[in-house]
């Protein structure tokens, strides 16, 4: 897998940590079936906007925007999406202008949600902001946006949701390979990998690198919006794209894709009281700060299959932290009991 054949902008501050977390599997062990050895991958620390995920993905996103010469990026997601605030910020950084199409996908008028957290930094950014209702077609909003771009004598450049499509899955490609290298480094063979899964390109690039290398990495996502079929559907789908991008031939093995969408709750971006949990924990063991979203429901995950003994306390689990935390500011209802 050679990368530097794709156009790429260098934004993140990487490799991110890898870190052990001894409080948090101390306190896990304590269960009944004990705890595995549980690491973290510090992809909330990836620099730009205050890290993420999607910074990862822009790097080859924005290559590609800039090889075609856009002027303009156009992209789409929830009122408190984690991937307008870094897209945002990357085009500002690239001088690009930036138009965000906002569905009003989580049902709340609180005005921690609607204005805080990642809205109150977009503005701060001073992009375009238009809003569409819940369930509206968002891919065709972001290309009815592009068309009158167009007509005004823009370029742009349109970014899916959440960044995820071959190009923004090289992203996770790349994680694939310096988590790997990372290990190496430290001697720490890895049995599992879990991380929050949404609009798949974070999966697709880890398992379609995890494939390519021979890796021996199982991954695990778990699911914050769709059931398990849909996910799994969606997850693989793209892996396979990201696969036939990359040159690879090889079929992806039967079970290379895996989600695990029983800690959604009542919808995406609604709170569940595993996900408080999760959020606290890892606040109160670790000093770490995961996201309402996507990495609180994730670890909320992860942390009812260790009590359930999904795991063996020999084997070595490494969460990789996708970011999100400004998110906790629009949330702050959620976690006034917690105080
Ligand atoms: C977008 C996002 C995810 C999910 O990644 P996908 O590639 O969309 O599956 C996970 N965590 C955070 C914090 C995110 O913003």
């Amino acid at each position: 897998m050679h990368l530097a054949r794709f156009p790429r902008v260098k934004l993140c501050h990487a490799p991110t940590a890898l870190e052990f977390m001894p409080n948090l599997t101390r306190h896990l062990d304590a269960g009944p079936h004990g705890s595995p050895q549980l690491w973290i991958k510090r992809d909330d620390c990836t620099g730009v906007a205050t890290g993420g995920n999607k910074n990862r993905k822009l790097e080859f996103l924005m290559g590609e925007a800039k090889a075609m010469g856009a002027d303009h990026v156009v992209t789409q997601g929830a009122v408190q999406s984690n991937h307008v605030r870094q897209t945002a910020a990357v085009a500002r950084k690239l001088g690009l202008g930036c138009t965000a199409v906002l569905e009003h996908r989580v049902p709340t008028n609180d005005p921690d949600y609607q204005d805080g957290g990642n809205v109150l930094l977009d503005n701060l950014m001073g992009i375009d902001i238009e809003y569409r209702p819940a369930d509206a077609n968002m891919q065709a909003a972001i290309e009815e946006v592009g068309e009158r771009l167009k007509a005004q004598g823009k370029k742009p450049y349109l970014i899916p949701g959440g960044g995820s499509n071959p190009t923004g899955a090289l992203g996770y490609v790349n994680v694939a390979m310096e988590l790997v290298s990372q290990a190496n480094d430290i001697d720490l063979r890895i049995d599992r990998l879990v991380h929050a899964t949404g609009s798949a390109g974070t999966q697709a690039g880890l398992v379609a690198g995890m494939a390519a290398m021979n890796a021996g990495v199982r991954v695990l996502g778990i699911g914050v919006r769709n059931p398990k079929p849909l996910q799994e559907a969606n997850v693989r789908k793209l892996t396979e794209a990201t696969l036939a991008k990359l040159g690879v031939s090889a079929p992806l093995a039967a079970d290379a894709v895996e989600c695990n969408c029983d800690y959604v709750g009542a919808g995406y971006g609604i709170p569940t009281p595993g996900m408080v949990e999760a959020v606290t924990l890892l606040a109160r063991h670790e000093g770490i700060f995961l996201d309402p979203v996507y990495s609180g429901k994730g670890m909320a995950g992860l942390i009812d299959l260790i009590r359930k003994g999904a795991f063996r306390r020999d084997e070595n689990v490494v969460f990789l932290h996708t970011g999100g935390a400004v998110g906790l500011f629009a949330y702050r209802q959620a976690f006034s009991a917690a105080a």
